[in-house]
């Protein structure tokens, strides 16, 4: 039976946490693992700024790309030898980059960015396969496109899951597999990505067609906390969180999963376990059917960099279906989520994420039929389980533009 472990990028961000990966695998004794990595570090970051850079044509891509490799140049001339067949697995990695750089970049943005930024898993999975070899831990590495099957969505690829699963269940017998996650493969043998922070998501997939024991997520936070440790110095650990409440907290932007992680798991009852990389022996945090949360406290989410759309007919009507089922139908073909919505008499209002490609052309496409409002630059607050404690701690002092309140959730939009 296998466990899937998945490494984020902060876990392989320079050699001394490579290192400790590597100890923490040396350290397995059980049985198989199926070990997902994200790209290293601030890489998948460095790369976006790659594909800006080719898609627009404002400076030079080479010299953006020179970042990507003198970061990974560094990691592997400090763990390996000078003739190590790394270097060459490293550089082919690149030469494939520049030759798609060298032409003209397609009109499909996201099929462009695909193509550019899924070298980043290539090249950190390539790296970690030949350490863990080096020092003992043997692996089969794996390209994830023989592995996930997804439709032609560049930048946010659907699984088919049928594929997947058979191509999964035939692919995996060795006793150790090394895999990319967030990369996935078109029928016509394109890469695609599954959406930013998608690694955790292939985890889940990897567990779901192998029916494995468990997945670990290996962080730089000791487990799912009640607010974001990052930003709240008092923040908790959840030791226990039943699966339809991480999907909640996920789906409101608690950062520490992607939100499709838990699906897939649900279905197979198979556990979840967020640990810290830096304290292997830390129980962390323990996904799976059962008590929401233990202990029982209020979560804080905070998403920043919303804007808040109110939309409206042009005459000033009354809101009605028609209305709302056109609103919805270009949200969907701009591929944009809501976070918040709520109506008056003759306004809609909706809060996204500013995506800085999706948005503009959303709100283009909305003035076409309605009378277009927004404020951006703003902040969303997602209280799960709040208390008068929890809310009026949260309310002081905050310019509020929004507020939404449920039985068990409260939300607000603030001026930043
Ligand atoms: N490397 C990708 C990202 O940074 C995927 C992941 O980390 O899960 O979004
Ligand atoms: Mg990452």
């Amino acid at each position: 039976m296998y466990t899937v472990y998945k490494f984020g990028g902060a876990s392989i961000k320079d050699v001394e946490n490579i290192k400790n990966v590597g100890n923490i695998l040396l350290s397995y004794t059980e049985g198989s693992l199926i070990i997902v990595f994200s790209a290293m570090g601030k890489v998948t970051n460095m790369l976006e700024n790659v594909v800006e850079v080719y898609t627009q044509r404002s400076s030079d891509p080479f010299a953006a790309l020179q970042k990507v490799k003198d970061f990974h140049y560094e990691i592997i001339n400090n763990l390996f030898h000078k003739n190590h067949i790394i270097f060459d697995e490293v550089n082919n990695l690149f030469v494939e980059i520049e030759w798609v750089l060298e032409n003209e970049p397609s009109s499909n943005y996201s099929y462009n960015y695909d193509q550019i930024v899924s070298v980043g898993e290539f090249l950190s999975t390539k790296i970690m396969s030949a350490y863990l070899e080096k020092v003992k831990f043997k692996n089969k590495w794996i390209d994830a496109r023989d592995l996930i099957r997804t439709d032609n969505t560049y930048r946010d690829a659907k699984i088919d899951w049928e594929v997947s699963v058979s191509c999964i269940q035939n692919q995996i017998k060795y006793k150790h597999c090394i895999t990319q996650g967030f990369l996935g493969c078109t029928s016509e043998n394109f890469t695609t990505t599954l959406g930013r922070e998608g690694s955790d998501f292939t985890a889940a997939i990897l567990a779901f067609a192998l029916d494995a024991d468990k997945v670990i997520i290996w962080k730089d936070v000791p487990g799912m906390m009640n607010a974001d440790p990052k930003h709240f110095t008092d923040a908790e650990l959840l030791e226990q969180v039943s699966f339809d409440e991480a999907i909640e907290l996920a789906f409101y932007g608690a950062k520490v999963i992607h939100p499709k992680t838990i699906q897939p798991l649900k279905k197979k009852q198979i556990p979840l376990h967020i640990k810290s990389f830096l304290h292997p022996l830390m129980k962390g945090s323990e996904i799976k059917e059962g008590i929401i949360k233990k202990p029982e406290m209020s979560s804080l989410i905070v998403k920043d960099n919303q804007i808040l759309i109110s939309i409206s007919d042009t005459s000033l009507a009354f809101i009605v279906e028609m209305h709302i089922s056109m609103i919805f139908s270009i949200l969907a073909k701009h591929g944009i989520g809501v976070n918040l919505m709520q109506n008056s008499a003759v306004s809609f209002s909706i809060c996204v994420d500013n995506d800085k490609y999706k948005v503009p052309a959303l709100l283009n496409d909305l003035k076409e039929s309605f009378d277009v409002f927004y404020n951006d630059d703003l902040r969303l607050y997602t209280l799960r389980h709040y208390t008068d404690i929890t809310t009026n701690e949260l309310l002081k002092g905050k310019e509020i533009i929004l507020e939404q309140k449920s039985r068990n959730t409260l939300q607000i939009v603030v001026k930043h």
